[in-house]
């Protein structure tokens, strides 16, 4: 696999899967809070290949995901992109992706997964969600949209479920989804300050997202 994140002296780990169609500043504030809140290192942002959950759907070419991640992220030293998913053919489900990346650490390195709210419903149908839960600690973020009690029980249940650590944790409220600005682009509506310059920038450029793409 290819990489270019430096992976010495890091002892802990921040990994934030996502579509990224495109990376908005929710995305960023999530990641940064996380890393301040429990001393990540780096962050790690992986934009899927062809997600299995969005099986159908269409999802804009990864490599322009892929572009707009790492100009959204370019001016944080903690924050890296890898093309780990984006580079592998067919499906990729996260617990693979995550012990290919455990490799490329120090064997004790601790890692923790970020999800959203809506991602936390999710988990427990994800695939081998036990091996999963045994190579990384989670953290459930709240997102504006979900509510915090039901995220709490979620949090509650996956820890009775499995031996492992999943952790709570409220971020500002950014009612932002990456939905929300694709339809605001199609609209011909301002997406400034949903995303970074740069990434505003590149939509216009290529056009992405606009009715005839
Ligand atoms: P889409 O609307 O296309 O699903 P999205 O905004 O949900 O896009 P994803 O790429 O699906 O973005 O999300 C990646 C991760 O970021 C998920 O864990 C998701 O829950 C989380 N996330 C996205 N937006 C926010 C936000 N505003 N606040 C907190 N977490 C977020
Ligand atoms: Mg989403």
């Amino acid at each position: 696999m290819r990489t270019i994140e430096p992976t010495t002296n890091i002892k802990k780990l921040a990994i934030m899967g996502g579509t990224f169609d495109p990376i908005h500043i929710g995305h960023l504030m999530t990641a940064e809070e996380v890393r301040n809140e429990f001393g990540i290192d780096q962050v790690v942002f992986i934009p899927t290949g062809q997600p299995p959950h969005k099986k159908g759907k269409r999802v804009t070419d990864s490599e322009h995901r892929y572009l707009m991640s790492v100009l959204a992220t370019v001016e944080n030293p903690s924050f890296h992109v890898s093309r780990i998913e984006i580079d592998r053919p067919g499906m990729t489900y996260t617990v693979d992706t995550i012990k290919e990346i455990k490799k490329l650490y120090a064997p004790d390195t601790k890692i923790y997964f970020i999800t959203g709210a809506d991602a936390v419903h999710e988990i427990l149908t994800w695939n081998r969600v036990d091996e999963l839960m045994k190579i990384c600690e989670f953290v459930a973020v709240t997102r504006p949209g979900y509510k915090r009690r039901q995220l709490k029980g979620k949090v509650d249940e996956l820890k009775q479920s499995y031996e492992c650590r999943v952790h709570y944790l409220e971020v500002p409220a950014l009612a932002i989804s990456s939905s929300d600005i694709r339809e605001r682009v199609r609209k011909d509506k301002p997406i400034k300050y949903l995303v970074t310059e740069a990434v505003e920038k590149y939509i216009q450029k290529f056009e992405l997202y606009s009715d005839n793409k």
